[in-house]
């Protein structure tokens, strides 16, 4: 039975919507706090 992994999530606080890990952030997963370059440069704009 073929079972894919289970990749961790996080939710963005910006757009507040869940996200997967990604490969480019493998080094540094537990510093990752956004879904994207946009809403990393976006953060305190949106409330
Ligand atoms: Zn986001």
């Amino acid at each position: 039975m073929h079972k894919k992994a289970h990749l961790p999530e996080k939710t963005c606080p910006v757009c507040n919507r869940p996200f997967a890990w990604r490969k480019k952030w493998a080094k540094d997963w537990d510093s990752v706090r956004y879904c994207s370059e946009r809403c990393r440069r976006s953060k305190g704009l949106a409330v």
